[in-house]
């Protein structure tokens, strides 16, 4: 289990222990300051993000200082963790509210709404946190597109999300001053600020998943649909074997090749059972 699991998981994975989705933990004043400037100023965080880009350049012993540094700092903030598709669902189960908002990444790198991003509370109508995005002036969330702020039940947000696993975006959950969990998000790394750092700088803001993808041999046929799907390149073709095989340090676990595999070929394992992946995160 993640670092995250062994802190706040009180002897379950983290993003399934409901004590980090309460109320309780939105009322604390710092937090609430913490999410409104996080909402009112997206252009931080995207400056924050291409500085990142200076530090993947910097010589490899200074990262070896510096990175453990601002890892913890990111850590204590706004940090994220891969999630498969049938987590989400747990996650959407035992929540009251899901309230779907415009991605704030996308608002950043594309300046298009696109309405990718699932606020997670555990009081109705969105709690605290929705009340954060209809309080402050974050527009860029809420329209002038749509509607504003999409009151879903668990099967609207699971049907939104075999869309978007469909569409071969990958499925992550992110703090908000840890270890509050606020939202869920489809991220791609083209648009997404936090996928830009972690595969274009290689300075991980979010963790791998618990898991690990494995391919069944048997009954690959080696068509290779789900390599096209990939964005971390875990995935590779055996032109001897006419087969295709998971690279294990490099899997993310987010199981969109999964999804992608008409033969079924394609299964998730946890991530402590490989040995290759166990403690990569
Ligand atoms: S999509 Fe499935 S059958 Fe096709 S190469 Fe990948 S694992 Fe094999
Ligand atoms: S191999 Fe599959 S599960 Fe692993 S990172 Fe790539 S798409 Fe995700």
């Amino acid at each position: 289990m993640c670092e995250f699991c062994h802190q706040h998981g009180e002897g379950k994975k983290w993003y399934l222990n409901a004590k980090n989705y309460s109320e309780d933990l939105m009322s604390d004043l710092k937090r609430q300051a913490y999410v409104r400037d996080f909402l009112l100023y997206p252009e931080h965080k995207a400056a924050a993000v291409e500085k990142l880009k200076t530090v993947a350049a910097l010589p490899a012993f200074v990262q070896a200082v510096l990175n453990p540094v601002l890892t913890s700092r990111v850590q204590k903030s706004h940090f994220g963790q891969v999630v498969p598709i049938e987590e989400c669902g747990e996650i959407f189960e035992s929540l009251p509210s899901i309230v779907r908002i415009a991605c704030y990444c996308r608002h950043s790198t594309t300046s298009t709404e696109q309405r990718y991003c699932y606020c997670l509370s555990a009081a109705p109508n969105g709690g605290k946190m929705a009340q954060i995005i209809r309080d402050v002036d974050v527009s860029y969330l809420t329209g002038p597109d749509t509607s504003g702020l999409e009151l879903l039940t668990p099967s609207q947000a699971m049907a939104s999300f075999r869309e978007h696993e469909s569409e071969g975006l990958i499925h992550t959950v992110w703090t908000f001053v840890t270890p509050f969990i606020g939202a869920i998000c489809n991220c791609d790394r083209t648009d997404c600020l936090a996928m830009r750092a972690t595969v274009g700088s290689n300075f991980p803001l979010m963790f791998r998943s618990e898991y690990v993808a494995v391919v069944d041999n048997a009954a690959c046929n080696g068509c290779r649909r789900c390599m096209q799907s990939c964005q971390f390149g875990a995935l590779e073709y055996s032109a001897g074997m006419k087969k295709t095989r998971v690279d294990a340090a490099r899997c993310y676990g987010c199981g969109i090749c999964r999804a992608r595999c008409e033969k079924q070929a394609i299964s998730l394992l946890d991530r402590r059972s490989v040995p290759a992946a166990a403690n990569l995160w």
